[in-house]
């Protein structure tokens, strides 16, 4: 599996640094950000390291419908499916982007601004 040794998330994925983590399986992790803007903050990684939206290829297909329905579990796991959430990928200097290895921010339990900074 593609795995940068400089990047933050891989090194989660490794278990390299400690994360809060709310859900694993082969191809994803999820754990709770660091610094939440919420109640509840999950961010959802593929494990293998693709480092934005930009650099998903055909291949990765499968790893987009995956994250899109790991959010809805998690938002029925945290309580916060009916009350609602927001998604965001930041991507690129633009977008604020910090750490250039695709994740989806899923951010609820509260009512959100819109934008968020
Ligand atoms: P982004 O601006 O979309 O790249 O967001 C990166 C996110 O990663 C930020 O919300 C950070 O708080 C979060 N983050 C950075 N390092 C860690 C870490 N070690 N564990 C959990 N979340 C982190």
């Amino acid at each position: 599996m593609n795995s940068d040794p400089n990047c933050i998330f891989c090194k989660i994925v490794k278990a390299e640094i400690p994360s809060d983590k709310v859900y694993e399986d082969d191809h994803l992790l999820a754990f709770r950000d660091i610094n939440p803007a919420a109640p509840t903050h999950i961010l959802i990684i593929p494990k293998v390291h693709i480092p934005d939206n930009n650099a998903f290829t055909a291949e990765d297909d499968h790893l987009a419908g995956r994250m899109f329905k790991l959010v809805r579990e998690l938002a029925q796991q945290e309580g916060i499916a009916e009350s609602g959430y927001r998604l965001i990928m930041n991507t690129g200097p633009h977008g604020g982007q910090e750490v250039f290895h695709a994740h989806l921010h899923l951010i609820g339990g509260q009512r959100m601004k819109y934008p968020m900074g």
